[in-house]
């Protein structure tokens, strides 16, 4: 795990919408360990071991119980107090006593159920539920610095794009071209690269297509899709490219594919439910005969994690708000023959969205 230095933040205010989120659901305590939702509330990503890290919030108490061995790495931003647990120390004692009397708890849905099940045991009468109905309302929507950060990091991808389009794709490997990739996403100024999909020829009608020993040939087409993590926050784009010009059919249902994006892109905005963006897309490649092939939702949320709140999906009408970021990512693919997509982050502001890619769209022809 690469360490991320994140960023000042208003780390007292996240607290006290936590708190007032807690009221209206009747939460006592919040208990938060590995995953992001802790970063969010603290500034500070914990190491997913077996040794327990959990922020306890009640009204009046936020404490950030931490292995001793790991508090040298916690940048005390003066919300939370340290409490570093011994060797020997039972930190889920310490976790029970910090929660005085509280009746009901809301546990990090990423924390391991082996400590969720041991506090259970410790407090058999203490109601749990999952934090994500508080963690996500407060994550969902980005503040001004969350967004300069996903527009910084989606800006290093444009980068990492550009470099691509002049790149000779014959001869080289899938997996070889991944590596590059990778290296670019730090190159242009990610903190990390966290992902890199590259698929050639049939393997890109798999949507996350290991990349392999697979040679780019004439001919392929070669879906790119790939991230990083800027200051805790993650970029992901995805451009197709093709070795040589396509035949008919493909330059057909790419011109298909484009029109799908600029639909769902054009189509979200403030006030709209979350199913229309993905509603917008898809009637596009319905309509030219490629709806079959569209197998996945048109887009996820995007901020300290990849994939989170809100899902571009038919069945979610909660509305888009000024703040908001999520792909925008149609694809068609044809099973044992080619595949394509293109993926941009959208936020969502005032008066409609901003794109944080802004490289081009149209099928790159590479060599
Ligand atoms: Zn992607
Ligand atoms: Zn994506």
């Amino acid at each position: 795990m690469t360490a991320i230095r994140y960023p000042d933040a208003d780390y007292a205010g996240r607290i006290e919408r936590a708190r007032s989120s807690m009221a209206d659901r009747n939460i006592d305590v919040l208990l938060i360990s590995v995953g992001s939702d802790l970063p969010y509330l603290t500034g500070y990503e914990a190491m997913p071991l077996e040794r327990l890290t959990m922020a306890v919030v009640t009204a009046n108490d936020a404490t950030l119980v931490v292995p001793l061995l790991e508090a040298p790495r916690v940048i005390d931003r003066g919300v939370f107090e340290i409490l570093p647990w011994a060797e020997t120390d039972d930190p889920i004692e310490i976790v029970r006593r910090l929660m005085g009397s509280a009746g009901q708890a809301a546990i990090g849905a990423q924390t391991w159920a082996r400590f969720l099940v041991q506090l259970q045991r410790s407090l058999p009468l203490v109601g749990f539920t999952d934090a994500t109905a508080v963690m996500s309302g407060l994550r969902i929507v980005k503040d001004a610095d969350e967004i300069d950060l996903l527009r910084r990091a989606g800006a290093a991808t444009d980068r990492v794009v550009s470099r691509l389009r002049s790149i000779r794709f014959s001869g080289t490997t899938e997996a070889a071209l991944a590596r590059h990739v990778m290296e670019m996403t730090v190159e242009e100024g990610h903190d990390v690269a966290t992902f890199h999909i590259v698929a050639a020829g049939p393997n890109a009608a798999s949507p996350h297509h290991e990349p392999g020993e697979r040679v780019i040939a004439p001919g392929d087409c070669v879906v790119v899709d790939f991230g990083g993590r800027l200051g805790g926050y993650c970029s992901d784009t995805t451009r197709t490219f093709h070795v040589g010009e396509p035949g008919a059919e493909y330059a057909e249902a790419f011109a298909a594919l484009q029109a799908a994006q600029m639909a769902g892109t054009a189509a979200a905005g403030p006030g709209v439910a979350a199913q229309d963006v993905d509603r917008a897309s898809r009637r596009v490649l319905v309509d030219a005969g490629w709806g079959e092939w569209f197998i996945h939702r048109t887009g996820h949320g995007i901020g300290l994690d990849g994939h989170e709140d809100p899902y571009l999906v038919e069945g979610n009408d909660s509305v888009l708000e000024p703040g908001m970021a999520f792909s925008v990512e149609p694809g068609v693919y044809m099973p044992g023959r080619w595949g394509m997509r293109i993926e941009d982050i959208l936020v969502c502001t005032a008066d409609g969205r901003e794109s944080l890619n802004n490289s081009p769209r149209e099928l790159a022809i590479v060599e």
